[in-house]
């Protein structure tokens, strides 16, 4: 639990989020991040890692993974607390400002941003019995740290990057890895996906295409599954320990709707032109908020973000300028 006080937090690590807490960390704000997902990113790391990005200022084209890398790096050099994995459940007002829970802990602020875009996005379930009983038990849709597979009989579900890329790691650490799909086309990038036949060919890694996971079976732990290829139905058990689902993740605005903020529709904030929402001292940028000529852009999330963050510095300090002047000539850069 860390409930120490922070200047801003802001609700969403992905474009709009990140460039906010590069924002808030030049102005010399405490700062902390919280995102749903156990990667930063957003959209870009989420939904998209592999496509060239062709509008955003500045880079005539750039892959998404790629941009979002460069955004991390931008936004941790001032050093913001960076929660993953944790989604906001609600925002409450207090005497020192917010109090924002969420199910790992409570999180004080004196001001909010919440870049939420299209909200929390949540894994798409595997739909397969024994799913549920056996999250986290062996059963995961994202990969912390890989060495916990070590030696263990892995079978890996999905047919796009994070199933590409965690087999071709895994295969080097695991007794075993069985990567099942429920077609024989690909969502990975195309250098991936022959490396990943190549391993194949050289039997480092078992191929089930045109398979589904019909029963993951164990009491505490997994112990198994049956799989069952989608043309005839014919089925195969065998043991593993670990189940990986990387099927995606689909967005819902989720809690964000009841924080008494005032919406647009369902899944819109309303802001105003200092992004500033219905709830003095909560601000919005991104893909989650509405105002006349809004853009669902990169580029005009940044710009929302300058401007939330400069007018919750001030909302915090009121004796701060909301103009923060030009990076060239502040000192906080000359002093790195
Ligand atoms: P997001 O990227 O959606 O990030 C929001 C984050 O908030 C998510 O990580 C989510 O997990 C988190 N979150 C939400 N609610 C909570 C909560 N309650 N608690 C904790 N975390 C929460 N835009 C362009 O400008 N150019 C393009 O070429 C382009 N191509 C695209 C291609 C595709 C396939 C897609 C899907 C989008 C594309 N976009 C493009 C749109 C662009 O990705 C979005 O405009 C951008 O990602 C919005 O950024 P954001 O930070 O506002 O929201």
């Amino acid at each position: 639990m860390a409930d120490d006080i922070r200047d801003i937090t802001i609700i969403g690590g992905g474009p709009t989020g990140l460039f906010a807490a590069f924002y808030a960390g030049m102005r010399g704000a405490s700062t902390r991040i919280i995102d749903s997902l156990p990667e930063l990113g957003g959209q870009l790391t989420a939904l998209y890692p592999e496509k060239d990005i062709f509008d955003v200022g500045g880079f005539p084209r750039i892959l998404a993974k790629d941009l979002a890398n460069n955004l991390v790096e931008q936004a941790l050099q001032f050093e913001p607390d960076v929660v993953l994995d944790e989604q906001v459940q609600e925002v409450v007002r207090d005497e020192d400002g917010f109090t924002l829970r969420c199910r790992g802990g409570t999180y004080a602020s004196r001001s909010v941003v919440v870049a939420g875009g299209k909200g929390a996005f949540e894994p798409m379930p595997l739909p397969a019995s024994g799913y549920e009983e056996l999250l986290h038990k062996g059963v995961e849709y994202s990969v912390k740290d890989p060495t916990v597979y070590k030696d263990k009989r892995v079978v890996l579900v999905g047919g796009g990057d994070s199933a590409l890329d965690w087999v071709l790691v895994l295969k080097d650490l695991a007794a075993q890895t069985v990567l099942v799909h429920r077609r024989d086309g690909w969502r990975a990038h195309k250098a991936t996906v022959q490396r990943m036949e190549a391993a194949v060919d050289a039997k480092e890694i078992e191929l089930r295409t045109f398979h589904e996971v019909r029963e993951i079976r164990g009491t505490d732990r997994v112990e198994g599954v049956t799989i069952f290829d989608n043309r005839t139905d014919e089925e195969t058990t065998f043991e593993c320990d670990v189940v990986l689902s990387f099927l995606g993740f689909k967005p819902d605005l989720g809690p964000i709707k009841d924080w008494g903020l005032e919406l647009v529709g369902k899944n819109r904030v309303k802001v105003g032109s200092l992004m500033e929402t219905s709830v003095p001292g909560v601000f919005a940028a991104g893909d989650l908020v509405d105002y006349e000529g809004k853009l669902d852009l990169i580029a005009t999330g940044f710009a929302e973000a300058a401007v939330a963050v400069n007018n919750a510095v001030h909302f915090v300090d009121p004796s701060a300028r909301v103009n923060p002047g030009h990076s060239t000539s502040m000192k906080v850069f000359k002093e790195s």
